[in-house]
């Protein structure tokens, strides 16, 4: 699945809320603390677990999730959770997210930046919100989840801060791992925002798979859809968008080792631009125990020629 795109003037007017926001905490060092930015836009934060509904009481009959209305009759909010496998939940009366207990910690720090994003977007309020596990990634295309998960990255990244501190040394998944620490997320949403946001003009392509070594696979692994996310920087998009996923994965499985953890092995390919130009790729890949991380960027042209 590849990542989407939003138009020039809703980022635009993303940014000036989210810019406002960290005007608002002084313009803090990374890694951005989410109590400082809900008390700045007082908004309270409560855990449900689908275990213990003590919390699910109340009824609730509108909520929208992926920009669908899907309850019409009063429901048991702990039954629509259920029903409905919600991850986290937005009240605009109340200013309230609740995010699903049972989730791993990790995991809690995106989906809660999602949920005050759907707070700062002025064209969702008033709207309560529920959200999965697929409307809280950034490959969702419902444009409204769209929206808040763009925003969730430029608060998490602190807006150019991550784009600066990117370009300043050569792209490596070293530099992504690094990155991810110092601003306190997940390798996958850093790896993510590195090839969407700190490209400059080098067409980067980044790949979330199960592992490339078929010793390695999983049974449910499937060969015609290998990746869970395929993330093009835009000048990859343009130039080299014709190139599939399966094409792409297959790279990392020329190289990859059988390893279960850290570096599965680099290599240096080269891809075909849409006019038939040869461009030489460096791809490396790492395996963080669950999935394997896949970094591709472009380093020179490859001279005429040769073959
Ligand atoms: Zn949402």
């Amino acid at each position: 699945m590849k990542n989407v795109r939003l138009g020039a003037r809703t980022t635009a007017d993303i940014d000036g809320q989210v810019a406002k926001v960290l005007r608002g905490l002084g313009n803090p060092e990374p890694p951005l603390d989410l109590r400082a930015v809900r008390e700045l836009l007082k908004l309270d934060r409560g855990y449900y677990s689908t275990t213990d509904d003590g919390l699910l009481r109340e009824t609730l009959s509108r909520l929208k999730v992926a920009g669908r209305q899907v309850l019409l009759r009063p429901t048991i909010l702990g039954d629509a959770i259920r029903a409905l496998s919600l991850k986290a939940l937005y009240f605009p009366d109340q200013k309230r997210i609740l995010l699903d207990q049972d989730l791993p910690p990790i995991k809690h720090r995106w989906n809660e930046a999602h949920k005050v994003g759907h707070d700062l977007i002025p064209w969702h309020a008033g709207m309560m919100l529920g959200d999965t596990e697929q409307t809280l990634t950034p490959a969702c295309h419902e444009v409204m989840e769209a929206e808040a998960n763009y925003a969730a990255g430029q608060l998490l990244f602190l807006a150019e801060r991550f784009q600066t501190e990117a370009t300043s040394s050569a792209p490596s998944l070293d530099l992504v791992r690094n990155l991810g620490k110092g601003f306190g997320n997940t390798v996958t949403s850093t790896l993510w925002r590195f090839v969407e946001q700190a490209h400059g003009n080098r067409p980067m392509v980044a790949l979330v798979s199960g592992h490339p070594h078929p010793a390695k696979r999983k049974a449910d692994f499937d060969i015609a859809n290998p990746c869970r996310y395929c993330v093009e920087s835009p000048q990859f998009r343009e130039r080299f968008g014709h190139i599939t996923e399966i094409d792409l994965f297959g790279i990392t499985v020329g190289y990859a080792g059988a390893q279960r953890g850290r570096s599965l092995g680099t290599a240096e390919v080269i891809l075909k631009d849409r006019n038939g130009g040869r461009h030489v790729f460096v791809f490396e890949s790492f395996f963080n125990r669950h999935e394997a991380l896949t970094l591709g960027y472009w380093v020179r042209p490859h001279p005429p020629g040769i073959v």
